[in-house]
């Protein structure tokens, strides 16, 4: 495994002389232009469009000229990550949850389904709700993709592959997965979901395009959701010990939200015959404890640690291998983790300050 703090990405960090402004930055929701008049682009359809995820993409797609119909039930999607566009003519926000049957937004070229909770904490809150989103919102976006013939694409996970036996995880390997365990309505619905596009394609000729997502982070993230990267930033800057479940020895890959909205958008331009699935993330492993200990050094902190038990069905190890990907879209991440949490950083100061004590996750 790849040491952070002696791995070439986190040098280059040091090399800056810890100062990250002096590395290129990606271009990100402050970045953007507000448009002036509708575009002549495509319609798009981003569901979960005011998640994480989500909102990188409906700004990305508003800065490339296209009118964006952003769909979110606002469950663990923020109003605040779309503020910024809410002013834009071509930004269109239906407030909507994909289980239930979809309003009449004419047709569109384009759909993107990001609309499920993806922290395990809040996907666990209420785990029939998420096999609903994943199988009845699949389902509906599908037939909504098929009657207009739009393209579709899925965000699956690296989920489907539970606690995976093998090393990176190449798209062939078919999984470990509990079907009765606490992940369950997330990995199972994921994975059905990704049927359900296997099907609509088969049997009603959908455009489909499934991109497995690994551990991906940035700003934009709540604070509060419960996963690692957020968790660790939102306890170091806060002066609290970082929780470690387990021991730390399990494994992650971390990609930087830009590479992963590039990676997304990549997929969706390749031809229909590009239906993957292909895994989108950093290849790049790291232990909790390496992740715990570099985001310390970054800020200059002792390394205190409260160890908590492991969740059940928490995987060992999760890393992609990105070969399809890189072979057939021409896409690679090219942040490095320490780079990314540079970025990450000072968006997780602002959110601090305006965040109760109370809420910092524990
Ligand atoms: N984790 C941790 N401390 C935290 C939050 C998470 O040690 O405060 C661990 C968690 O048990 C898992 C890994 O970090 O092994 C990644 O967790 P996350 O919830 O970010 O995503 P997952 O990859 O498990 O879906």
């Amino acid at each position: 495994l790849i040491d952070p703090l002696r791995s070439a990405a986190w040098s280059q960090w040091s090399d800056t002389g810890g100062n990250p402004m002096s590395l290129h930055r990606p271009k990100l929701h402050s970045n953007r232009t507000i448009s002036r008049g509708p575009k002549a682009g495509r319609r798009i359809l981003v569901a979960g469009g005011a998640g994480f995820l989500g909102s990188h993409l409906c700004h990305t797609l508003l800065n490339d000229e296209h009118v964006v119909i952003c769909m979110d039930n606002f469950e663990t999607g923020r109003m605040s990550n779309i503020a910024l566009l809410l002013s834009d003519p071509n930004f269109i926000l239906v407030r909507h949850d994909i289980i239930d049957p979809l309003p009449d937004i004419g047709p569109v070229d384009e759909i993107y389904n990001l609309a499920c909770a993806a922290s395990p904490p809040k996907y666990q809150i209420d785990p029939i709700h998420t096999l609903k989103t994943n199988i009845w919102g699949a389902i509906n976006l599908l037939e909504l993709a098929v009657s207009c013939g739009a393209k579709i694409l899925q965000s699956s996970t690296s989920e489907v592959y539970g606690d995976p036996e093998i090393s990176p995880q190449s798209e062939d390997y078919r999984g470990c997965v509990n079907t009765m365990g606490p992940r369950a309505c997330y990995d199972e619905g994921k994975r059905a979901a990704e049927t359900l596009f296997y099907d609509y394609c088969q049997t009603r000729g959908a455009r489909i395009r499934v991109a497995r997502i690994f551990n991906t982070y940035g700003p934009s993230m709540c604070p509060t959701d419960g996963r690692v990267i957020s968790n660790f930033m939102v306890q170091a800057l806060s002066g609290a010990p970082l929780t470690i479940y387990g021991h730390g020895n399990q494994t992650r890959s971390f990609c930087y939200v830009s590479d992963m909205i590039a990676g997304l958008m990549a997929l969706m331009a390749a031809p229909d015959s590009a239906v993957g699935p292909y895994n989108l993330g950093n290849p790049e492993e790291f232990t909790i404890a390496a992740l715990a200990h570099g985001i310390l050094e970054i800020l200059g902190l002792p390394p205190i640690i409260h160890y908590r038990d492991l969740p059940q069905d928490d995987p060992r190890q999760r890393c992609p291998d990105i070969t399809k990907a890189n072979r057939d879209l021409n896409w690679a991440p090219r942040i490095s983790l320490a780079e990314g949490l540079s970025y990450t950083m000072p968006y997780f100061e602002t959110e601090l300050r305006q965040m109760k004590p109370a809420l910092i996750a524990e």
